[in-house]
């Protein structure tokens, strides 16, 4: 993955200050090499790098993490903006009631089953009273697709009539949509397994009949880089004003997401997350982001890191730590700083490599994260003297730590066996810190 390969680049870099051009050359063929993989053209991967190098060269560097998931940070943040950052995604209803949201794409991208999800979205959370109608007279049965789907969603779909033309349809619908009170129009128009001129003449001319508020181009993850180019020959024929994304819960990395935007100027407004009616999410772009690197649990690990490890502790338990000095109240620091950034998994498993640490970890005392409140009841049971050296912690002494922490003497000794270990370890591993602990245990 991608957080390995920047790892391995960074490993043993020490650098402190500003990042070096160099290293943020180095990390950035990586970041386009995954930008690549995951379906983003070429020329959007470019002109995002070149944006993304300006920016991380000379960025200060921050001590609780490797300069390679800095720039991973930087990169994700990046993303983000590209991918729309805080545009905002709701749909535009200000005008005369109905407000007509017509939806484009190519045959199975998934528009009959979109607007089916967004009618049911608008009628369910924003109380909108909502009719859909299908153009679509080319596909044998797809106005009854539409019909089945509308009784599923218990939402209103237009009587069909044989043997109507796609823009007398729309029209009725929207006469249909005036005189019945109705607050949305939904008009789901026919695709074709590509682009031909006769379907966008098509497109064109409902576009014009029926005037939408919003025309939502609908577009499937998995096609990727097909996706992109549609978009291009729609966006040049009609105003596209969002862009559904579906099949996100496939295994698609969602590059295209970020060329979708790039193309079309619009920003994705919704994503498809499953075949069901109610499978329909808010595009995010933060999650997006993530998925597209593949790391999202670095970049929460360096948010976290800088908000809130406390350096100036951090170095001193370090001091303490290769001088072999890891006492109980050192252990109940590190305990408050692994639930503060989400637990000791959360941690471990953020970190490239850190696999067998926790393993080890674990073995040793069992602290998966549960467990920590009781640890560190079980310290502050503890008098003063006995955290400074727990060889006091005899077993009259653990009874009572037991009952005044409401454990057992069996999870008072846990704890300590973990201290022993712990403290074992950070001895050994003396002035690397995490970095050297990583390095040693990586394997
Ligand atoms: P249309 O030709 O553009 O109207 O496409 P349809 O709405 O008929 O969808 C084609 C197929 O894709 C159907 O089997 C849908 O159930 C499926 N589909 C649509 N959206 C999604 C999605 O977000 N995830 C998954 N897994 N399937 C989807
Ligand atoms: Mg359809």
């Amino acid at each position: 993955s991608l957080s390995d390969r920047l790892g391995a680049i960074f490993e043993g870099l020490r650098g402190r200050g500003a990042l070096e051009e160099k290293d943020v050359n180095e990390a950035l063929r990586e970041v386009r090499i995954a930008l690549l993989e995951a379906d983003v053209a070429l020329p959007v991967a470019k002109e995002f790098i070149s944006k993304v190098k300006e920016r991380a060269i000379g960025a200060e560097v921050l001590r609780s993490v490797t300069p390679g998931q800095q720039v991973v940070k930087i990169v994700h943040d990046a993303l983000v903006e590209m991918l729309g950052g805080a545009d905002k995604t709701d749909l535009d209803f200000a005008t005369t009631p109905p407000a007509v949201i017509m939806m484009v794409g190519l045959q199975g991208a998934g528009k009959t089953t979109s607007t089916a999800k967004i009618a049911l979205r608008l009628q369910k959370r924003e109380k909108k009273k909502v009719l859909m109608a299908s153009l679509d007279t080319r596909r044998p049965a797809a106005q009854e697709q539409l019909a089945i789907l509308g009784e599923q969603a218990e939402v209103k779909t237009l009587p069909i009539i044989a043997g109507q033309s796609p823009r007398d349809i729309a029209k009725r619908a929207l006469e249909a949509g005036r005189l019945g009170g109705f607050d949305v129009v939904m008009l789901d128009t026919a695709g074709r397994l590509s682009i031909d001129e006769q379907l966008m003449a098509e497109i064109a001319d409902i576009h014009t009949a029926s005037d939408p508020i919003e025309t939502l181009l609908v577009v499937d993850a998995l096609t990727g880089q097909d996706a992109v180019s549609t978009a291009e020959k729609f966006k040049a024929r009609v105003p596209v004003s969002g862009v559904v994304m579906t099949r996100i819960d496939g295994d698609a990395r969602g590059g295209a997401a970020l060329s979708m935007r790039a193309v079309t100027g619009a920003p994705i407004k919704f994503v498809g997350v499953g075949e069901k009616i109610d499978a329909l999410d808010t595009f995010e772009p933060e999650r997006m982001a993530g998925r597209i690197l593949g790391m999202g649990d670095i970049v929460s690990l360096v948010e976290k890191a800088s908000l809130e490890m406390d350096e100036a502790k951090a170095k001193k338990a370090a001091k303490k730590m290769a001088k072999g000095e890891f006492d109980m109240d050192d252990l109940a620091d590190q305990f408050r700083q692994m639930r503060s950034m989400g637990g000791m998994g959360a941690i471990l498993g953020m970190m490239p490599g850190m696999g067998k640490m926790k393993k080890m970890v674990d073995q040793a005392g069992g602290l998966d994260d549960k467990e920590i409140v009781h640890q560190e009841a079980i310290i502050s049971s503890m008098t003063k003297a006995e955290r400074k050296k727990p060889a006091l912690l005899n077993a009259s002494r653990k009874k009572r730590i037991a009952k005044g922490s409401g454990t057992s003497v069996q999870q008072v000794n846990k704890l300590i066996k973990a201290h022993r270990q712990m403290a074992d370890m950070m001895k050994k591993l003396g002035k690397g810190g995490m970095k050297g602990m990583a390095k040693q245990l990586a394997g």
